[in-house]
């Protein structure tokens, strides 16, 4: 089950469970869209996926299935960002 998480984990910016803003990779890294678009530009710095929106899970099964509280909070770090980044930003996620 997708793991819905609280903010980004670049800029620490409130995600809600049903932000449009709210970008993931294969493995539920988090970001929000301005840190995707400006920072990232596509390139998880995990893993070094591509990142789509969060799907919303609808309200009535957030009851049930809550998001997750833990707030992980692990901005890039440049130097190392930038070797996955060189490798990466040329290459369509699903080429990668
Ligand atoms: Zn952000
Ligand atoms: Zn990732």
């Amino acid at each position: 089950m997708l793991e819905i998480r609280p903010v980004c984990e670049h800029c620490g910016k409130n995600l809600l469970a049903n932000s449009t803003e709210a970008m993931i990779c294969s493995f539920e890294c988090t970001f929000c869209k301005d840190c995707t678009d400006t920072v990232l530009h596509n390139v998880c710095p995990n893993c070094g996926g591509g990142l789509q929106m969060r799907p919303v899970r609808p309200q009535e099964m957030l009851i049930k299935h809550p998001p997750v509280t833990l707030k992980i909070h692990n901005p890039v770090k440049p130097e190392q960002f930038k070797l996955l980044f060189t490798k990466y930003k040329d290459i369509l996620p699903e080429k990668r």
